[in-house]
């Protein structure tokens, strides 16, 4: 556009003339001779698009030189008859690229001798005309200011204009593409189909807006929203095309990281449950149609806890991130994995062929260890499958019959699989209505204890009792505590039931230290859940023994093994409460759980028991009598009394008591029994295993 320098000659127009053609808003400019510019007028500039302090007035000439340029045809007109004036329809071109439509009136100057020495034009435009030309300017500012790319292209895509939005957002210059084929922006993502619509509608409607990628200059691939408009000329052709686009990128990465925090599991990067509901209704919708099965297993880690307890939660997120990673190797392409929760995922397999492989792969690899915090740690998994249709043809169906065959693995054990069967559905309302009946059973204090005498080997006293829990069901009659401990521990019953024994116990103890011995101690089972409850009801046995005016030595606490490997801090401080107040502590079951010897320096431990199981095949097998002689000397020379669980013959009797064990406690004295028997038995009308009267 730009030619060459031309200045805005000092033309000898007098004073008046020279004021006028200044100050009119009417677009001037005055001409050579042979028809060249020679000097422009403000308002021409302004016409054209330009502001005044925009242009210096001798660079502005060099604009449009050509396009004022007096044509031959004109010069020769004017030459021929100097008095009549040329009207030419003519067009200029906006700063905004508009073309504009004007009539151009040109009258020669004549020296005194009637020579003609320059020409003067005017421009005249219509109304409409200047209206337009203000829109324009203001199209044209928009243009430039957008933050929109904007394109202008020809009738066959060639790229005429570009804002600097669109060199911000693909990185071309306006050199670099125009000229060029609108194409060099695609990045190929799309197929021919999709360009062949977006034609279609182009070409029948005018426009177009969608979402496609396309390419940087740098090569990087971006998602835009891109709308396509046509300009058509007045027969209707295809004049020019403008695009305008976004740069979605941002958008996208939003829109991404919402997704995924809706539907993933931070920890293991897993789908989480919003999404396997939502991935395993669709893929149910598929299958009904081609009607064949899909499984669904639902994993529960055992111990994950005890874990989490005893490591800390850092180590329990590693944990589950791993078994994550495990599962995947598993389960491959062949299905989806998900985590529910907690130590909960799913598998949704595809293929049912598969599908006893996969349960004993995903078995073996969850048992190989996991190295947590330098210590190697083993965990099991127990899987509950089901199968669509199966089963049930819903969502909810299926992970209710997953979790009804995954429960019973736990009951079995843990550490394997089972597979759905109605049987369980029976089970699941039976297991229901068995904890519904133990609310109404905690409400109406349908519970009662029983004790068990604890002997003293030596010489066949009888000054402990172990306090064991029955419930009397107004029709089952008596129920063991093994019936329904196990459930009231998973509903967090236990500690309703747990404080009415303490204070049940406690009385009675209080009793039998008035009316048979002074010294006289009753064990009291805690479960490990209520060393995890909250302060209330722990504070519960420390208000009813200053109620009662009991010391601490009146009663012990049996505890399990399990809560050794529990480091928490809870657990050591009412430990520690415990001690502070002088109750003995007893470890229950020793020989079951996972602890070793090693663990019992943990708390300050006054007696060790034996399990029954122990003692009850330590007759048939050697290796049992070994390892009961090297628990009770160990515990000797850690000051730790043993009781031995379990007594049910003489020859039992004979061989621990040969072993140096402390106290006894089983059939063969007595069973559990209730308050009056057990006082006739402590009376001293009960004959002991030797013949001889307790004492
Ligand atoms: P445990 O603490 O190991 O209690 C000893 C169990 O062994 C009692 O079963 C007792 O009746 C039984 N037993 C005693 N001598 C013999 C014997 O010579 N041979 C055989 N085969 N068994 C014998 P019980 O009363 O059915 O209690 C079962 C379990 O329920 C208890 O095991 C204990 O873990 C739990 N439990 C009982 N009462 C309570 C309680 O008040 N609170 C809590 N948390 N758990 C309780
Ligand atoms: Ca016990
Ligand atoms: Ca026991």
């Amino acid at each position: 556009m730009i030619n060459s320098k031309v200045e805005n000659h000092p033309v000898d127009l007098d004073r008046h003339t020279l004021q006028l053609f200044d100050a009119t808003p009417v677009p001037m400019f005055c001409s050579s001779v042979t028809g060249d510019l020679e000097k422009i007028n403000p308002a021409l500039i302004q016409f054209l698009g330009f502001q005044q302090d925009e242009i210096h007035l001798p660079d502005f000439m060099i604009y449009h030189q050509d396009k004022f340029k007096l044509d031959k045809t004109t010069l020769d007109s004017l030459n021929a008859d100097s008095s009549f004036p040329v009207v030419i329809e003519t067009k200029y071109e906006h700063s905004s690229g508009a073309i504009l439509s004007a009539q151009l009136t040109v009258v020669p100057q004549l020296n005194n001798s009637g020579e003609i020495i320059r020409y003067i034009s005017q421009i005249v435009t219509s109304a409409v005309e200047n209206k337009k030309s203000d829109q324009l300017q203001l199209a044209s500012l928009v243009y430039a200011k957008s933050s929109e790319g904007m394109m202008i292209t020809d009738k066959d895509g060639v790229i005429v204009d570009v804002n600097s939005s669109f060199t911000k957002i693909t990185g071309y210059l306006k050199e670099d593409v125009c000229g060029k084929n609108a194409r060099i922006l695609s990045s190929g993502q799309q197929d021919d189909l999709f360009y062949k619509l977006m034609w279609n509608r182009i070409n029948t409607s005018g426009h177009w807006k969608g979402e496609l990628w396309n390419r940087k200059k740098n090569g990087i691939v971006y998602p835009v929203i891109i709308s396509i408009n046509t300009d058509f000329d007045k027969q209707g052709k295809v004049n020019k095309r403008v695009a305008l686009f976004s740069d979605l990128t941002d958008i996208k990465a939003k829109e991404r990281q919402i997704f995924k925090q809706a539907y993933y599991d931070t920890i293991t990067g897993l789908p989480n449950r919003a999404l396997f509901i939502e991935r395993l209704n669709h893929i149910i919708n598929l299958t009904k149609s081609k009607e064949n099965s899909i499984a669904l297993m639902l994993l529960d880690l055992d111990g994950f806890k005890e874990v989490n307890d005893t490591l800390g939660h850092e180590a329990g997120d590693e944990l589950l991130k791993l078994t994550a990673e495990r599962l995947l190797l598993c389960v491959k392409e062949n299905g989806d994995v998900a985590r529910l929760g907690g130590d909960e995922f799913t598998i949704i397999l595809h293929d049912i062929k598969l599908l006893e492989n996969t349960v004993k792969n995903i078995l073996k690899k969850l048992a190989q260890p996991y190295s947590l915090e330098n210590e190697e740690i083993y965990i099991t998994g127990s899987i509950g499958i089901t199968l669509f249709p199966d089963d049930s043809d819903q969502v909810s169906g299926l992970l209710k019959s997953a979790d009804q065959a995954m429960y019973a693995v736990k009951k079995q054990g843990r550490n394997g699989f089972s597979y759905f069967t109605h049987s369980m559905h029976q089970e699941a309302l039976d297991r229901l209505s068995s904890i519904n009946e133990l609310r109404e059973g905690i409400e109406k204090q349908q519970f009662i204890l029983h004790y068990q005498p604890i002997v003293k080997l030596a010489n066949n006293e009888i000054s402990k009792a172990e306090a064991l829990v029955r419930w009397l069901h107004p029709e089952k009659g008596i129920v063991s505590p093994d019936q329904f401990i196990p459930i009231a521990e998973e509903t967090g019953l236990i500690i309703e039931i747990g404080r009415w024994v303490v204070n049940e116990a406690l009385q009675q103890v209080y009793v039998w230290r008035e009316t048979v011995k002074e010294n006289f101690q009753l064990s009291i089972n805690e479960s490990p859940l209520q060393f995890k409850s909250d302060e209330n009801s722990f504070n519960n046995w420390f208000a009813y023994l200053e109620k009662l005016d009991l010391p601490g030595e009146s009663v012990s606490i049996e505890i399990t093994e399990n809560l050794l490997m529990d480091f928490s801090e809870s657990v050591d401080m009412k430990m520690q409460k415990f001690k502070d107040a002088n109750i003995q502590i007893s470890l229950d079951d020793f020989g079951t759980g996972y602890a070793s010897l090693s663990y019992l320096k943990r708390f300050d431990i006054e007696f060790l028991k034996i399990d029954k199981s122990y003692v009850q095949s330590m007759e048939q097998d050697k290796d049992v009598l070994i390892l009961c002689e090297s628990i009770i000397q160990m515990a000797h020379k850690l000051d730790i009394q043993v009781i031995a669980e379990g007594i049910e013959t003489q020859q039992q009797l004979d061989i621990l008591k040969s072993l140096d064990c402390d106290y006894g406690q089983g059939y063969l004295f007595s069973r559990p029994l209730p308050v009056d028997e057990f006082e006739l038995l402590i009376s001293g009308s009960f004959i002991g295993a030797h013949g001889t009267p307790y004492v």
